[in-house]
């Protein structure tokens, strides 16, 4: 019979007093290391809709969609079964490394991959109120607005979008008239209609 060596043996001491390595699992469930990287998970109250990280995802698990209705929004959404927890969001994330962060999760299983295998949130979006389209988050404006200070006031969209923020100007209305006259300069625009409206004689 071939004997155990000696570190085998300690080993093998060891696990009948400390118990054994592995968990019960599915029994009782899994804690995982305190620094296992596991699921990036966005933070609703943090992130600020930027598109960052969907910028740098080097796998394409992150994405979004822009919904432009009555409610403009956009949806921010993490595919869980592509991500390979390599932290590129999280250290791309202009909110403090906040907006989506690696969390411990581990638990990857799911019966519909069609369901269930995406995580998402939505953030408000601001349109442009000649044309309609996308400017940007309405969370990402004040971001901006608030890394510039008192320049904010040099810029109508900023500033207008601060005054929404705080309830001191009306919400967000599309305008029927899309003279794009000098008259349209203090409203929210994006960069096409801004430079439109600047240039225009009218
Ligand atoms: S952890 Fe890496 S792969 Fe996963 S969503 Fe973030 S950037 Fe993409
Ligand atoms: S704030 Fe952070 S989490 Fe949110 S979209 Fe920007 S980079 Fe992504």
């Amino acid at each position: 019979m071939k004997l155990p060596k000696l570190r085998e043996l300690k080993e093998a001491v060891k696990a009948l007093i400390a118990g054994p390595y592995t968990s019960k699992f599915p029994k009782e469930l899994h804690k995982p290391h305190p620094n296992f990287r596991g699921q990036p998970k966005y933070n609703q109250d943090r992130c600020v809709g930027c598109l960052a990280c969907v910028e740098v995802c080097p796998v394409g698990a992150l994405d979004y969609k822009d919904s432009k209705g009555t409610n403009p929004k956009r949806t921010l959404i993490h595919y869980t079964d592509t991500c390979i927890f390599c932290s590129q969001c999280e250290s791309a994330c202009i909110a403090d490394h906040e907006g989506i962060k690696l969390s411990n999760d581990w638990e990857l299983s799911f019966f519909d991959r069609e369901k269930e295998s995406f995580e998402t949130i939505e953030k408000e979006l601001q349109l442009c109120e000649i044309c309609g389209e996308v400017i940007a988050c309405r969370d990402h404006l004040k971001w901006i607005s608030e890394k510039l200070g008192e320049l904010t006031y040099s810029n109508p969209t900023l500033y207008l979008s601060r005054l929404k923020a705080l309830g001191i100007a009306d919400e967000n209305i599309v305008s029927a008239l899309k003279d794009q006259g000098r008259s349209d300069r203090v409203k929210i625009l994006c960069a096409r209609c801004r430079r439109e409206t600047t240039l225009t004689t009218k």
